[in-house]
């Protein structure tokens, strides 16, 4: 049996739309536009803005974890701005990165692009040549983990615009 809503109903029931449609587009706005915004809702820290050359545009770094001689696992928050991604690298013993806002890319070399969204996780294996960013038009907030027992990262040619786009 069809159930027949009075006036009044379909009212109360369209406000409520219109206002969660507008609370989530708000939500959307907020975290296109200001970095800190997104870590106001998120457990870990921003960081400092990451200042060597291994990056393309804005990126921040909280490192949680160090590795040591007793667990050489490192653990670090990494926050790109739209555009920003790191340049072409591998790691000797893989790593796993953990999405916790935002949306990005990871790509390995010879394979197409991997869209990433909160909540996705990537398994990067060993010594396998990749990269990581943002998507152009949103952030994107990361937990990179990484065994640091076979060496450190090594870091190659920039990714360019050209293939950030494809
Ligand atoms: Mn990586």
């Amino acid at each position: 049996m069809a159930k027949i809503y009075s006036r009044t109903d379909l009212a109360i029931i369209s406000i409520v739309v219109i206002m969660i449609t507008i609370s989530s587009c708000r939500d959307a706005e907020e975290q296109k536009s200001n970095v800190d915004a997104i870590h106001q809702k998120l457990i870990f820290a921003k960081g400092e803005k990451i200042t060597n050359n291994n990056f393309t545009g804005n990126a921040y770094l909280q490192m949680l974890i160090n590795a040591d001689s007793l667990n050489q696992t490192s653990v670090g928050n990494v926050t790109f701005e739209p555009g920003a991604r790191t340049k072409w690298h591998l790691h000797p013993a893989g790593q796993i990165l953990l999405v916790t806002d935002g949306v990005g890319y990871y790509q390995e070399k010879g394979k197409l692009k991997k869209i990433l969204r909160k909540g996705d996780s990537v398994k990067c294996p060993p010594n396998t040549e990749h990269w990581h960013g943002a998507s152009p038009d949103t952030f994107f907030v990361q937990l990179a983990i990484t065994g640091r027992e076979k060496g450190e990262t090594v870091w190659l040619n920039a990714v360019s615009d050209e293939e950030y786009l494809k």
